[in-house]
């Protein structure tokens, strides 16, 4: 299985004859927020409501540990030097060694002042973690049920990841291979859907998961493969600044994430919020508690918001908590063509695989495990 970060339906259109060896394809709902609740959702077939991620940043919880509260000491520095690139690596480094972290540990732009009530609910390496949210992933399942299992180490840099992986897998020829793609995300948030690298790093990307499989298969061994995304990307074609909003939400606690507007406070004051953004005209949808309910968000502690404004497909919030402008963005409605995830096969696909929700099923089936 190849997990390839920003496969979607229409990145896999472009793949073509690139991937003519894996001639079963299809389109899969994906799942409101980011890869941090997508991934989850291919590893372990829950949606978001059930292991409980959305996106990087969550309100941190009474009674859990504070992580994040010591940063907000940064705010004590020139902005210049605390909002540097290397300055912020620096302390994702000192954070994930001081707690023990093994998983995605990014700081981006967060304001210091709102590190003492954030939190980042990701804390262990989702390729190695028993469960997520108490939902079991299909790469555990694997090795309880005595499988061997080969999972990428994410953390290692892309060229060096596939080397390392393609020596183990003509090695030992695992029963399960799990392979990590992080270029194309990349690639496609810097340059959009059109820039001159995308090309090349999808001839990279077949090739690899070529490789991959002569590798797992040329001792006769019976193969399945599947490549599968989290979600697409859109191109952006306009931001929004939300500074001058900002200071009118002051009785809320606001996260601005790339498309979504995240709110926690009483019910007055989100309405209140949600009136004045809809009188600037910002476009995109207000979603309450009900609406990300039915969108099967996390929602049983409000620990990603009590509502948030969602942008239109194309529109993203430049500066956010997460950085400036991109030329490509994902994390809109479940109904953008950027929230569906491609998944190509060399096996025929039931027509029950519909949702990203339904891969690990099959994977586990594929691997004679009960579900
Ligand atoms: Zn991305």
């Amino acid at each position: 299985m190849v997990f390839v970060d920003a496969f979607g339906p229409r990145q896999l259109e472009r793949f073509g004859s690139r991937l003519a060896y894996l001639g079963h394809r299809k389109q899969l709902e994906g799942v409101l927020g980011y890869t941090s609740g997508a991934l989850p959702t291919v590893l372990t077939g829950a949606e978001p409501a059930v292991h409980g991620r959305m996106c990087l940043f969550s309100e941190h919880r009474p009674g859990e540990a504070h992580l994040l509260a010591p940063l907000r000491w940064m705010g004590l520095l020139p902005r210049v030097l605390h909002e540097r690139r290397r300055f912020r690596a620096l302390v994702e480094r000192w954070l994930a060694f001081r707690h023990g972290l093994s998983g995605y540990v990014a700081l981006h732009k967060v304001p210091p002042e709102h590190f003492r009530w954030l939190d980042l609910p990701e804390r262990e390496d989702l390729f190695e973690a028993p469960a997520i949210g108490g939902a079991p992933t299909f790469l555990s399942r694997a090795r309880e049920a005595g499988l061997s299992v080969y999972a990428s180490p994410w953390r290692v840099a892309e060229p060096a990841r596939w080397r390392g992986a393609l020596e183990t897998l003509g090695r030992s020829r695992p029963d399960l291979a799990f392979l990590y793609c992080a270029e194309l995300d990349a690639i496609l948030h810097r340059e959009g859907n059109h820039g001159p690298s995308a090309e090349d790093a999808m001839d990279r990307i077949a090739a690899r998961v070529a490789s991959a499989r002569e590798r797992l298969a040329d001792d006769g061994s019976e193969l399945t493969t599947f490549v599968v995304g989290d979600h697409g990307m859109a191109d952006i074609r306009s931001t929004i600044d939300p500074r001058p909003t900002l200071g009118a939400l002051s009785a809320l606690r606001v996260f601005v994430d790339s498309t979504m507007l995240r709110c926690w406070g009483a019910s007055q004051d989100l309405a209140r919020a949600r009136s004045l953004i809809e009188r600037r005209g910002w476009p995109g949808k207000w979603l309450d508690r009900d609406d990300l309910r039915e969108a099967k968000a996390p929602t049983g502690d409000g620990r990603y918001g009590d509502a948030l404004f969602l942008l239109d497909e194309g529109v993203m919030f430049a500066p956010s908590f997460l950085g400036g402008a991109a030329a490509g963005m994902h994390g809109y409605d479940l109904r953008a063509a950027s929230c569906f995830a491609g998944l190509a096969s060399d096996r025929p696909l039931p027509a029950t695989c519909r949702a990203l929700s339904d891969l690990a099923p099959l994977v586990t089936k594929s691997l004679g495990l009960t579900n």
